[in-house]
Parts: structure tokens; C-alpha cells; sequence
């Protein structure tokens, strides 16, 4: 079966979700902590291809939200989390501590080479 990374958001396990479109069964992959809520569009199932696999694709390779563009947090509300991911100054960082609220490449944030 098809797997699915972690939720790029909140590193929440992505669970495969069913909803009927119409009369049509489709299948989405969505973020198993509700309180993040991020999904995939609803795919279609098809004798002609697996709508899993095609959900699966879509998730993993969500790039455009991958690494959004860091912006100052204003204070523990809005802060970064452990594992959060954002693009600076044309690299790319993961938070490796909580509440988060340094700017990349001052403090608390790990630089990701090679990724971008
Ligand atoms: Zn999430």
C-alpha cells in the first residue's frame, strides 16, 4: 500500500481518508491532528489507477508547501514548533528546538543543505 510522510506542518502521522463525490467513492490523505487539518484534494477511485498511490504522490511531493518562507513570530502564539521547516535567505532550516521565535541561522534552527 501506498505510504504517506509525516504531515509537513505538525509531523502528525497522514492517515487516508474516504469521501463520496456524488456517487463516486474518492480518497484523500489528510493530517491526522485535527487541530492542523491539512488535506489533499479528493482523487477519484478508478479501475484505471490507483487512487491511493495517486493521493500518496500528491502528498509526498507537496513541495510548494514544504519549506514556506520564514516570518518573525510575535511571540509563543505564532512561534515555530520542533520540526518546523521554513526557507530564509534562500536556504532551507528545520527548527530543532520549541517555540521557536529566533530568525534562521541565529539561533535554533538547523541549516538543510542540498535540499533546495
Ligand atoms: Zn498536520
Amino acid at each position: 500500500m501506498a505510504q504517506l510522510n509525516r504531515c509537513l506542518h505538525c509531523g502528525s502521522d497522514t492517515v487516508f481518508k474516504n469521501e463520496m463525490q456524488g456517487a463516486k467513492t474518492g480518497v484523500l490523505a489528510m493530517c491526522g491532528n485535527p487541530a492542523c487539518g491539512v488535506r489533499t484534494p479528493l482523487v477519484v477511485e478508478s479501475v484505471a489507477y490507483s487512487a491511493m498511490d495517486r493521493v500518496a504522490g500528491v502528498w509526498n511531493t507537496s513541495t510548494g508547501e514544504e519549506w514556506p518562507t520564514w516570518v518573525q513570530p510575535l511571540g509563543g502564539h505564532d512561534a515555530y514548533s520542533y520540526g518546523s521547516r521554513v526557507r530564509h535567505k534562500s536556504k532551507n532550516w528545520v527548527s530543532h528546538v520549541d517555540a521557536n521565535v529566533w530568525e534562521p541561522g541565529v539561533s535554533g534552527w538547523t541549516l538543510q543543505e542540498g535540499l533546495a
